[in-house]
């Protein structure tokens, strides 16, 4: 069945041992962050084959899929909504946490089940996404309830997300310092000091991490070798673990350019066309619904991207191509490309190992 994701384990296995190993070297931890994959189990297993101590996802659906495979050390990543509480009881070893609210309903609930449950407190160090502003952790502190059902094991801080704040010494040097403070004040030995995500593995490589960060939770830097890193992917990682498979379905010499009066197209936007005269294009039985053609790289590099419609991929082909209706056309994703494919239900994913 077309469209397919094909999915490399052993790409992946080979990026993660080598990252695990690196930050090893450095006392880091790393967990496995499995939300751009929904939690397939197999790709999850992979990243514990290769030395990640935890599973890490954004959204509880996952968690549970994961949990269902027989998976454990599970960490929901995303600051909990108050309805899904009861899940998070159920299936979550760690939960990430930057509300006192949410604090006083995990602490009722876990009660009410007559179960722990272990919480890390996000702290923002200056992305402005979640967490307690690094400014203000001692009035988040001053405001701490009182809570028996609760464990504290860990701080951490996202960058890179919402602000595009590159990870740098000095700001990730303020969660060590919010660890200080949660130690002075509430006495806390937090075990977990988490750092960030792919974006702080150039302070990693670089040898410039704080002392005292020792985990750091992946996703990207797994799957495709920190694609997104500033300085590029990490030397001898794969950025192919993931392969894109679609179907030609037509294939005509077309005008490049329309030669009538336009309008919007199918996404209200009004199209630009380079003219490349009369040439080869093929339609490929994929679209915007099922990935963003901008997050899509042909591996035959003859071909050209020259748009989609939310079913229809348009690629340019050279004069003297050797394609043929009901080919397959291959495509390697960027990290939203993957989460595009790995979303859509439309999109077959067959794992290649
Ligand atoms: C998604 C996410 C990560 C992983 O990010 P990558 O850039 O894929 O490594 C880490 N932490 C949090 C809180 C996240 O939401």
């Amino acid at each position: 069945m077309y469209p397919c994701l094909k999915i490399s384990l052993n790409k992946i296995y080979e990026n993660t041992k080598m990252i695990v190993d690196k930050c090893q070297e450095i006392n880091i931890n790393v967990w496995g962050v499995t939300k751009v994959f929904c939690g397939h189990p197999e790709i999850a297993k992979t990243l514990q084959a290769a030395g990640v101590v935890a599973l890490a996802d954004s959204r509880i659906q996952n968690i549970i899929r994961l949990k269902e495979a027989n998976l454990n050390n599970l960490v929901l990543l995303r600051i909990p909504m108050l309805s899904e509480i009861d899940a998070i009881i159920k299936y979550v070893d760690i939960c990430a946490v930057s509300e006192i609210t949410t604090l006083q309903a995990l602490d009722k609930a876990a009660k009410f089940f007559n179960t722990r449950q272990q919480v890390m407190i996000m702290i923002d160090v200056g992305d402005l996404r979640e967490g307690v502003y690094y400014d203000s952790v001692a009035q988040f502190i001053s405001a701490w309830p009182d809570t028996n059902n609760l464990d504290i094991v860990g701080i951490g801080a996202n960058l890179t997300c919402y602000s595009g704040v590159l990870p740098t010494i000095k700001i990730t040097e303020r969660l060590v310092q919010a660890a200080k403070l949660f130690k002075q004040a509430l006495g806390l030995n937090l075990e977990i000091i988490s750092g960030g995500n792919t974006s702080s593995l150039g302070l990693v490589w670089r040898k410039q991490m704080p002392p005292g960060i020792n985990n750091l939770r992946l996703g990207e830097g797994l799957i495709l070798g920190g694609l997104t890193l500033p300085e590029g992917p990490i030397a001898g990682t794969h950025q192919d673990s993931f392969i894109l498979q679609a179907e030609i379905v037509e294939l005509k010499c077309k005008p490049s350019v329309p030669s009538d009066e336009i309008g919007c197209d199918a996404f209200g936007n009004i199209p630009v066309f380079e003219d490349l005269g009369w040439h080869y294009r093929a339609i490929a039985a994929i679209g915007r619904q099922d990935v963003f053609p901008e997050r899509m790289t042909p591996v035959d590099s003859t071909l050209k991207i020259l748009g989609a419609s939310s079913d229809h991929l348009l690629l340019g082909l050279p004069d003297n191509h050797a394609y043929r209706i009901g080919d397959i056309v291959e495509f390697t994703l960027d990290y939203v490309g993957v989460l595009n494919a790995m979303t859509s239900q439309y999109v077959a994913k067959v794992i290649d190992k």
